[in-house]
């Protein structure tokens, strides 16, 4: 079975609820104009009740930047799945490079959200990804086996297809050193892998995004690769015209 294309814009915190509205409304078009790519956007939380009635009607998938690992009580500043659920969210990121490495969230704890985050029935997008000096050690691929390895502990293998893995290397997020696409390749494979032999049948159906860097640029090259499902995509998501350009790429991928 082919893979749809996937690609999702991650705002962090950018831009007023006014600003993610406009935004939004330019995902629904480019929405409208690349059928053949599904899109997901995750705004900051004081935005998704508006960008949800933005993308009403409009198959672009409301995704939430964090989640707690619990699904209530006295978490003071927290987000449960639930409330994401209610908002309509049907993704979430968990595990991304920001969250393990500026907050400190152990694979421990990203494994939990991911659980959590399918018990209600949310998508988790689980991000994996080394670190500078892990890859120049030529751990890259003991890295990202841990990561994935904990991330997805204790799901059975029907929680194993329904994740989105996003492979990210952390050099390569925010920097503007964008990943070589066959080294990209290799990881991709590589996770593929590992999640065939968790979920049997999963390499079918189950997509692995790249995100680092992916520009309008660069995106055709990446998508060129057969294990490149598509993108998350950081600083290039805030503006319609490269979020647009990296879509439409999409749709020359081969499924
Ligand atoms: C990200 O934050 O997940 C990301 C890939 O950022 P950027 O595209 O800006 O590198």
């Amino acid at each position: 079975m082919a893979r749809k294309p996937l690609v999702v814009g991650n705002w962090k915190m950018h831009g007023t609820v006014e600003f993610a509205v406009g935004l939004a409304q330019g995902c629904v078009e480019l929405a409208r104009c690349n059928p053949a790519v599904d899109l997901g956007i995750a705004p900051p939380f004081t935005a998704l009740a508006a960008v949800r009635d933005v993308l009403r009607g409009s198959p672009v998938a409301l995704c939430a930047q964090n989640v707690h690992d619990q699904p209530q009580g006295a978490y003071t500043g927290e987000i449960s799945t639930a409330m994401l659920a209610d908002l309509g969210c049907s993704m979430v990121v968990v595990g991304h490079s920001e969250r393990r490495h500026v907050f400190g969230e152990s694979d421990e704890l990203i494994g939990r959200k991911a659980r959590t985050a399918l018990d209600n029935d949310l998508v988790p997008i689980l991000c994996v990804g080394e670190k500078l000096d892990e890859r120049e050690a030529g751990r890259t691929l003991d890295v990202i086996r841990r990561q994935f390895e904990t991330g997805v502990a204790g799901l059975d293998p029907l929680g194993v297809q329904r994740i989105v893995l996003a492979y990210e290397p952390v050099w390569a997020i925010g920097t503007g050193k964008v990943a070589k696409p066959e080294d990209a390749q290799a990881a991709h494979a590589f996770l593929r892998r590992l999640r065939e032999a968790k979920a049997a049948g999963s390499s079918a159906v189950v997509r692995i995004l790249y995100g680092g860097s992916v520009k309008p640029d660069n995106a055709a090259g990446l998508f060129a690769r057969p294990e490149i499902d598509g993108f998350l995509v950081g600083g290039a998501s805030l503006k319609t015209s490269d979020f647009g350009g990296i879509v439409a790429a999409g749709g020359t991928k081969r499924t």
